[in-house]
């Protein structure tokens, strides 16, 4: 059953082409992620999954891994169960999705290497909630420094830079009135792409959308995007988070209809909702456009980071981490 799912997953995979490929996954490791036994994994190198190193001990690229895992429909696999896990949301009722919801928002970020370097930089969005009709409260940055609430970052001469939050945010059902806008969201849903994980240096690549029938995030949005302005439709990439899905960084397109509002398309939630049994519905409606009470933008387009630190002149590794848990309920401020 597994291994069966796994092999039919290894014809339509999209390896990682060989200039980026990683081996940084051993093959006790692979068996974990895929949830197959020794034999199996041998049987996927005979037909064709990628590895380097010796037989017996090759190393494989993680991103392979997963994507094979998540698209194995075996629903046994670690990937399918992590996604199945953090998409529950997703069954909720279309008045849970549009309330209005408070969440304390953490954001870090932090050098990694072992000493700083000189002439530390360190660069984070803002939570911007209010762009979609909530509202930010109890804005705190470290180190402090006037002037910071408004912009889309902060920035900082500083080897860690933090940003506390209270974020308000609600959904809004809203119908897609322009003809061609329905058209090109329906034509999205049908081209039926793959969601993947992808090297960082190929997430905007909307190449491998129409090529290869896979997106990230970001190219998907991208693509959509560009298909909205191609029908004269004025439209925008976006960056934020999700409410309840930990540290994924999402994206999605704001489009103004033919109304003259702004609506939020999110075409990967869409992909996803196809595949969450019972998900509600209105998340995959090509005349609907729903924005969830868990979307958190940030005033940042695709192919921007929200977090980001450099020194010594140049970029560093940086560890960085997220938190989005509920906040103690209490009268809406204004
Ligand atoms: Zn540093």
């Amino acid at each position: 059953m597994t291994a069966a799912g796994l092999s039919r997953a290894l014809d339509t995979l999209f390896a990682v082409p060989p200039q980026h490929r990683v081996g940084d996954t051993d093959r006790a490791t692979a068996r974990q992620v895929l949830g197959c036994d020794d034999d199996t994994l041998s049987t996927l190198l005979d037909r064709g999954l990628q590895a380097s190193g010796p037989a017996g001990a090759e190393r494989f690229d993680s991103r392979d891994l997963f994507n094979l895992a998540l698209h194995s429909g075996t629903g046994t696999t670690v990937p399918e169960q992590a996604f199945a896990y953090s998409l529950r949301w997703m069954r909720s009722s279309t008045e849970q999705l549009l309330a209005p919801r408070a969440s304390r928002f953490a954001l870090r970020v932090a050098c990694a290497a072992d000493g700083c370097g000189p002439q530390p930089t360190s660069t984070l969005a803002l939570p911007r909630p209010e762009r979609l009709g909530g509202a930010l409260h109890d804005l705190s940055v470290e180190p402090a420094a006037p002037g910071d609430v408004g912009g889309d970052t902060v920035v900082r001469t500083a080897s860690e830079l933090a940003v506390t939050a209270t974020v308000h945010t609600r959904g809004e059902q809203a119908e897609l009135r322009c003809p061609e806008l329905r058209a090109i969201v329906a034509e999205f849903a049908a081209m039926r792409l793959r969601w993947v994980k992808l090297p960082a240096a190929l997430r905007n690549d909307v190449d491998l959308v129409t090529t290869h029938g896979v997106a990230s995030c970001d190219s998907a949005s991208r693509y959509l995007a560009r298909r909205c302005v191609a029908a004269g439709l004025p439209a925008v990439t976006r960056i934020g988070w999700v409410v309840g899905m930990l540290d994924l960084v999402h994206a999605w397109v704001e489009v103004e209809d033919a109304d003259g509002t702004t609506k939020v398309i999110d075409p990967v939630f869409a992909l996803f909702a196809a595949a969450v049994r019972g998900a509600n519905p209105l998340l995959r409606d090509p005349a609907v456009a729903l924005r969830t009470n868990r979307l958190v933008p940030t005033g940042l387009p695709t192919g921007q980071a929200v977090a980001e630190h450099r020194c010594a002149g140049e970029p560093t590794a940086a560890r960085i981490a997220t938190t989005i848990l509920p906040a103690p309920t209490r009268p809406e401020e204004s």
